[in-house]
Order: structure tokens, then C-alpha cells, then sequence
């Protein structure tokens, strides 16, 4: 696990102990929580803790509330979520730091949880202000990440804390992530098959790029697929297109060939006029022709990828295949989801990068049946494209705890 403390290996019985965690779930206009995915993957960690008689002191960011209170965005509804699920009380103050909040640390014994104010209340988080970082670290012996969706920003909970306290230790799920997306990185079982598609070329061409000496197959489909066909020469009519990278897809398609990694684009495509929920769709090959937008895979794309998969031994998935919003493009979403929960049952390893593609898996029904789905969209890419993550990097290494 990229040799850092890992929370089991702590010793927290009768420390106070600061969890970083992802609480950052949709509210509705009530302010209730709508999807508490996110407190229940925190779980794990917090129950370990609570188990080994440590006092927990938990800081989360939700929303954008750029520094400044904004009533909406407070965390009181997400206390009552997790005291619910924890089964105790939670203490959910109304500050991030200040003499209040110290005044309840202080009292706060083993087995009780204090959950502080919304992080991003303070102009210091987001800036990784030093003084903020202190005041946190003060509240606390030892500090535990399990936020693994924020690591790859720098911001005082995340690599200010760490720098102030003698311990900084991965959380479960951290350590899960870690483990996951790490293999994909290194010791990757092959064949290895790379599933890419969504909508931006440019989120994903570092992570291309970083990959392909990894890689044995990479299929590209959905709408970031225009790109390289484009680069191609193949006609792609009216779909979506980032003329600025045809170049760096041509580049890259260069550099697999090179390293004699197949790379497989879509050779047909679910067409429509426009992107709307009842438009007249129909299915062209090998190109998509002037007045039209390729809005999924076609059926010979979707069984082809499908082959590919069931070959695989290690399978990362990143990006839709197509608009999988509407039912009418989601069907190459949906035969590639279920392709990898099929090669996943038959024993090989499969990890989806976060945001949209596990809400893909989820939709289609085999996010369950998946080895890993990662938390964190933005730092799994990054995690990905070989960048060191700020909040990875700020945690104890093993030689030094
Ligand atoms: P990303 O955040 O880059 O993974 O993009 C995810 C989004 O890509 C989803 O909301 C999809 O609707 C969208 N998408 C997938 N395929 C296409 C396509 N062919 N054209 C336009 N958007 C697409």
C-alpha cells in the first residue's frame, strides 16, 4: 500500500484520533441526504477506531461554500445520518476551530464522536493555511485519512494537518483505494484490458499516456472515441470533439503501436440528429456522416469489447460508452458493465474509477459484483497518471512511524 501507516496499525486506545472524511453527499431542499453512500464507506474506519477506545474528532468538507458560512451547507443533517448508522451519539458543532470547539474536545472521552463544522467554511482549508492546519492538528494525538476522494487536493485537513502531528495514517478505504488502483500501477495481473470512454479527452490522455507501457488492450468508446477516430480520418459528423488534442490522439495511437498495445475504437455507433431523450436513432458504420452525433457504441463495438473483456485478467474502467443517461445510448454502457462483472466472476481483478462510471456499474446493477469501485473520480485519474497525491504523500511512511 504505497508503504504508508495503515490505521490497523495504530495504537489509539485512549487518544483523540482526527478523521478526514468524504461526507460531501447530496442534500435535497429539506436538507436531508439523499444518498449516504459516503458516510457508510467511512464506517469501517470509524467503527475500528471506536472498537480500540479511541475518541474520534471527524472533519469533512461538503459543497463549495468557498469560505464563508452558508447555512444550507452545514453538516448537522449528515450527524444524524451517522449517529443513526453508528448507533451513538454524534456532537455536531457549529465551528471549525475556535475556543467552542476546544471546550468539547477537551471534555470528549473514548468512545465519543465530534463531528466539526463544514472544513470549507474556512478561507484557511482550501488555501492550506498554516495556522489553520495547526489549530486542527491541536485538537488531536493522531491523525487517519479516509477521504481518499479529496487526496489529490492540498488543503489544510488534508497535507497541512499531517505535518503537525507525530502519526498520519490511511484509513480503511484510503487503504482499499490505495491497494486497488495501486496494482493497476504495478503487478497488474495480464492480460490487462483498459475500458475508456466519458466525455473529456483531456482528463484521460495523461492517464493513457502513463498506462500504455502497463497495458496489453485498451478499447476507447463513448465520446472521447470521436477524438481518436478523428485522428484517424474517420468522418465523425456532429459528435463530440476536442479538435485541439486530434494531434495527442494521434500521438498516443502512434505510441501503443509502438509498445504493441492494440488499441480498439468503435467501428460502428448509435446515431441521432441531436442529443434529446425521444430522437429517431439509428446505428452507422464505420463513421458517423455529416449531420449526425455518435451517442453510443454501435452493437458490433459493444460484442467486440465484450470478447476483449472476457479475455482479460485485470480490467480498469473508466468513462461511459455512451450518453447512459438516456436509455436509448446506454446499451454499450450496459453490455461492457456487465462483460466485466462476468470475466470479474470467472476470477479476474476489475477496478472503476469513480463519479460517473460507478454510477454507470450501479445503474446497469453490477457495481456489487465489481473487485473495486473507487470512491474518488478526480484522484483516482490522478492517482492514475503516476501524480503523487498531496494527501498521500503527507502520510507517515512505514519507516518513519
Ligand atoms: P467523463 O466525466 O469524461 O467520464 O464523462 C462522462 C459523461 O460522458 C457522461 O455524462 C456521458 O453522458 C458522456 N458521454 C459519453 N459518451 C458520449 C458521447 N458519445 N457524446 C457525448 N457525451 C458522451
Amino acid at each position: 500500500m504505497l508503504g504508508k501507516l495503515d490505521v490497523r496499525d495504530l495504537g489509539v486506545a485512549g487518544k483523540r484520533v482526527f478523521v478526514r472524511v468524504d461526507f460531501n453527499v447530496p442534500l435535497d431542499e429539506g436538507g436531508n441526504v439523499t444518498d449516504d453512500r459516503r458516510i457508510r464507506a467511512a464506517l469501517p474506519t470509524l467503527t475500528l477506531l471506536l472498537d480500540r477506545g479511541a475518541t474520534l474528532i471527524l472533519g469533512s468538507h461538503l459543497g463549495r461554500p468557498k469560505g464563508r458560512v452558508v447555512e444550507e451547507l452545514r453538516l448537522a443533517p449528515i450527524a444524524g445520518r451517522l449517529a443513526q448508522m453508528l448507533d451513538r451519539n454524534v456532537m455536531a458543532l457549529r465551528s471549525v476551530v475556535g475556543p467552542d470547539v476546544e471546550a468539547v474536545v477537551a471534555k470528549a472521552e473514548p468512545g465519543d464522536v465530534v463531528l466539526l463544522e463544514n472544513l470549507r467554511f474556512e478561507p484557511g482549508e482550501t488555501a492550506c493555511d498554516e495556522q489553520l492546519s495547526r489549530d486542527l492538528a491541536a485538537l488531536c494525538d493522531v491523525y487517519v485519512n479516509d477521504a481518499f476522494g479529496a487526496a489529490h487536493r492540498a488543503h489544510a485537513s488534508i497535507s497541512g494537518i499531517p505535518r503537525h502531528v507525530a502519526q498520519s495514517a490511511a484509513g480503511l478505504l484510503m487503504a482499499a483505494e490505495l491497494e486497488h488502483l495501486g496494482r493497476a500501477l504495478d503487478g497488474a495481473e495480464r492480460p490487462f484490458v483498459l475500458v475508456f470512454g466519458g466525455a473529456k479527452v483531456s482528463d484521460k490522455v495523461p492517464v493513457l499516456r502513463n498506462l500504455l507501457e502497463r497495458v496489453d488492450v485498451a478499447l476507447i468508446g463513448g465520446g472521447m472515441a470521436y477524438t481518436f477516430l478523428a485522428a484517424q480520418g474517420v468522418d465523425v459528423g456532429g459528435s463530440r470533439l476536442e479538435p485541439d488534442l486530434v494531434s495527442t490522439a494521434g500521438e498516443i495511437l502512434r505510441e501503443a503501436e509502438e509498445r504493441g498495445v492494440r488499441v480498439v475504437l468503435p467501428t460502428d455507433h448509435v446515431v441521432a440528429e441531436r442529443l434529446a431523450e425521444d430522437v429517431p436513432t439509428r446505428v452507422s458504420a464505420p463513421g458517423v456522416p455529416e449531420g449526425a452525433m455518435g451517442l453510443d457504441v454501435g452493437p458490433v463495438t459493444a460484442g467486440n469489447f465484450a470478447m476483449e473483456i472476457a479475455q482479460a485478467r485485470t480490467v480498469l474502467w473508466n468513462g461511459p460508452m455512451g450518453v447512459f443517461e438516456i436509455p436509448a445510448f446506454d446499451s454499450g454502457t450496459r453490455v461492457v458493465a456487465q462483460a466485466i462483472a462476468d470475466v470479474t466472476s470467472r476470477g479476474a481483478t476489475s477496478v472503476v474509477g469513480g463519479g460517473d462510471t460507478a454510477a454507470a456499474a450501479q445503474l446497469v446493477g453490477v457495481a456489487s459484483r465489481m473487485t473495486h469501485v473507487s470512491t474518488g473520480g478526480g484522484a483516482s485519474l490522478e492517482l492514475l497518471e503516476g501524480k503523487e497525491l498531496p494527501g498521500i504523500a503527507a502520510l507517515t511512511s512505514v519507516e518513519e512511524s
